[in-house]
């Protein structure tokens, strides 16, 4: 299946809710693409059952050619695949560059390591030796974003990096990501800030009661009388 990520017929469910239904996508390299859809329309569940967190109940996910199904995290992770979650994890014990560093478990912290986390913390305007106590809850969601970046994934899943952000650090955030793409990473974006999607992703998916009802350019999904009525419309 040609695709870096090839999302096959996944469906989850939990007890009687059904989270997930049937969705089935592919991303190519270099391809960042935004996902929207309303709160409890599976957004979050897609992106665990991707990186491994959650086991779909039925379908496949294949990544780099190679079927992943029921992989455990940390496995896929090592192929290339990371992600944030919606609650920013911070170790208070550690500072910000071994806070991102951890996001490299499995690799070796080498001199070169290091130097990406300063450079991504910089780039955040976050001082790689203070410590997460001293940060703003947007500081520490830019934080979790550098954690998943620092070991240059094939693809990196954000969930919804840019809840409670300033807008300077909106601003921040956009130009990371713009680096990002411009290198080459393949971004899977989710997002209630429906402009940040709108200014960085060359396509948005659409889920709305865990079915992927749009997947289209941003021009399109911005006119579709379904995303106004599911999602824009309610926002
Ligand atoms: P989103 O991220 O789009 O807001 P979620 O993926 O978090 O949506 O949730 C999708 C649906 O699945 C919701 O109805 C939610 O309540 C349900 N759900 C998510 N995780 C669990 C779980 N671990 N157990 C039971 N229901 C869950
Ligand atoms: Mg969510």
């Amino acid at each position: 299946m040609s695709g870096l990520l090839v999302v096959d017929r996944v469906t989850k469910r939990f007890g009687g809710i059904t989270a997930l239904d049937g969705v089935s996508f592919r991303l190519q390299a270099g391809e960042t693409v935004g996902l929207i859809g309303p709160n409890g329309a599976g957004k979050s569940t897609l992106i665990g059952v991707v990186s491994g967190f959650i086991p779909p109940t039925v379908g496949r996910v294949h990544f780099g050619g190679v079927d992943i199904t029921g992989w455990p995290p940390h496995r896929v992770a090592n192929l290339g695949l990371r992600r944030t979650f919606q609650a920013a994890n911070v170790f208070h014990g550690l500072n910000l560059e071994e806070n991102v560093l951890i996001g490299a478990a499995g690799l070796s912290w080498s001199a070169q390591l290091r130097g990406e986390a300063r450079r991504i913390l910089e780039s955040l305007r976050l001082e790689p030796k203070a410590y997460p106590a001293a940060l703003t809850a947007g500081q520490l969601r830019l934080l979790a974003v550098a954690r998943a970046l620092v070991a240059r994934p094939r693809l990196v899943m954000l969930d919804e990096p840019a809840a409670g952000l300033s807008g300077a650090e909106l601003e921040l955030l956009g130009k990371l990501l713009e680096r990002f793409r411009l290198d080459g990473t393949t971004v899977l974006l989710i997002e209630h800030n429906v402009s940040l999607v709108f200014a960085h992703c060359n396509r948005v998916l659409v889920l709305d009661l865990g079915r992927l009802i749009v997947d289209g350019p941003p021009a399109q999904v911005a006119m579709d009388r379904r995303v106004v009525e599911a999602y824009l419309g309610t926002g």
